[in-house]
């Protein structure tokens, strides 16, 4: 702790009078020295950003149930670059990066401040690879569709870390290694993807797009999303990382990498005393799982 931070928190408990004073003086201390959970969401159709459904439901307990963060760090599976960068704006802006959704959608803004100080901190951190610290992108969907509902007021600082989608999955386990450090300091790191995720093969069911959270999947994306928790909750991340090994059914559940790396940002975070808690273990519109992890000391 700071010598700085220390004296307010001296000042701040002598000007105590009340019993919650009491509780939120302790609840603030414990939020210091707590290590932050590490999440994977799978964030399924933009328009979880505005439902009531149980899956958003389930986002808004996850918030209630773990320490409040400084900051979230997002690793978002819509924001592929080249070279890494992490956003370093003190305004992100909310982007629509979506087709075809109704005008409801469109207009949602999601104000949460970002921060360049926790910018500058998490590049300093990585390095493997200069982090740019990036003006132009803000918050996608992949991001705001998540922590909007688990924070709705928008006050704490939302970051979003890139995808160097020319990097294999080893290279991306490894940067998530090198975030740890945020943990400790009271940093929420939430990768937001979908370890299923084929677009190509989707099948709505008969409801049509807005029915599109009704529970259904192919036998291959059944295999697969059994077989991804299987190696989650044996800490197998070899098998994770080399995912391209894992057969036919693989090929179909990851064909193309851009919604399965974030889970190797988050894999690379678990500490030896993290025990994974898998929730929305659902798969939906055949091709999609929205198979979420949240990783926390046992
Ligand atoms: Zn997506």
């Amino acid at each position: 702790m700071k010598r700085r931070h220390f004296l307010n928190i001296i000042a701040t408990a002598g000007a105590m009078h009340t019993l919650s004073d009491l509780k939120g003086f302790t609840a603030s201390l414990s939020r210091q020295n707590a290590t932050m959970p590490v999440l994977f969401v799978g964030h399924g159709s933009p328009t979880n950003g505005i439902e009531d459904n149980e899956f958003t439901r389930r986002w808004k307990q996850m918030a209630q149930s773990i320490p409040v963060p400084e900051a979230v760090l997002v690793i978002s599976a819509h924001w592929l670059t080249k070279g890494t960068a992490v956003t370093a704006m003190e305004h992100p802006r909310t982007i629509h990066d979506f087709g075809g959704f109704s005008k409801e959608l469109y207009e949602v803004e999601y104000p949460a401040p970002g921060s360049t100080s926790w910018a500058q901190e998490t590049a300093s951190l990585i390095r493997q690879t200069s982090v740019a610290l990036d003006h132009d992108w803000g918050l996608d969907h992949g991001a705001w569709s998540v922590v909007k509902q688990m924070y709705p007021e928008a006050k704490i600082p939302v970051l979003q870390l890139s995808i160097d989608y020319q990097q294999p999955a080893q290279y991306h386990y490894d940067l998530g290694k090198e975030l740890a450090a945020l943990r400790k300091r009271g940093v929420l790191i939430l990768a937001s993807g979908n370890m299923v995720h084929n677009l190509g093969r989707i099948r709505l069911p008969s409801g049509g797009f807005s029915a599109i959270n009704e529970p259904y999947g192919f036998d291959w994306a059944i295999e697969m999303n059994e077989l991804f928790k299987k190696h989650i909750r044996s800490g197998n991340h070899d098998a994770l990382i080399r995912y391209d090994r894992l057969g036919a059914a693989a090929k179909l559940a990851v064909p193309t990498p851009d919604h399965y790396y974030p889970l190797m940002y988050v894999l690379g975070l678990q500490a030896r005393t993290d025990e994974p808690e898998i929730f929305n273990d659902q798969l939906i519109a055949g091709s999609l799982s929205m198979t979420s992890v949240k990783w926390s000391a046992g």
